[in-house]
């Protein structure tokens, strides 16, 4: 499965994915990164649906997910998830005690203080249908099956 947003030319480079020189970036453009494009206003739109739509609670995720997760900081990654421990008792997040959640990836196990806690699913199979179904009739996206 493919998803694609729309994309207009950077107003900023005019497609070229350079600017004026900087000493930090060089030439890179930072309207774009670089690419010489940027989500349009519907594209923008769309991957808005998209995001929310790939959010779920801690207390929601299940076994057998496939989720985006940061482990210590680090950039998001795929992760299964291979247990869901119900009912930390006295988890301790910003100074108030709290019932948690705990969430295993592989064989780290996370914490989320929460269960209201947003987590990111990742694209996998499982959800293909759905995802495609939320975004039928939006403008703005493209969805390869
Ligand atoms: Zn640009």
């Amino acid at each position: 499965m493919k998803i694609q947003f729309e994309k207009k030319t950077c107003s900023r480079c005019g497609g070229s994915g350079h600017y004026s020189y900087n000493p930090s970036d060089g030439t890179v453009c930072f309207g774009c990164g670089g690419s010489g494009q940027k989500l349009s206003r519907d594209g923008m739109k769309a991957r808005a649906v998209y995001d929310a739509a790939m959010k779920i609670s801690a207390e929601n995720v299940q076994v057998g997910m496939m989720m985006m997760v940061s482990l210590m900081g680090g950039p998001s990654k795929r992760m299964r998830v291979s247990e869901v421990v119900e009912g930390l008792k006295n988890w301790t997040a910003n100074g108030e005690t709290v019932d948690g959640i705990g969430i295993r990836y592989g064989d780290k196990l996370t914490a989320y203080s929460g269960k209201q806690e947003k987590l990111t699913r990742a694209l996998c199979p499982d959800i293909h249908d759905s995802i495609e179904a939320i975004l039928e009739g939006v403008k703005g996206v493209t969805v390869e099956v």
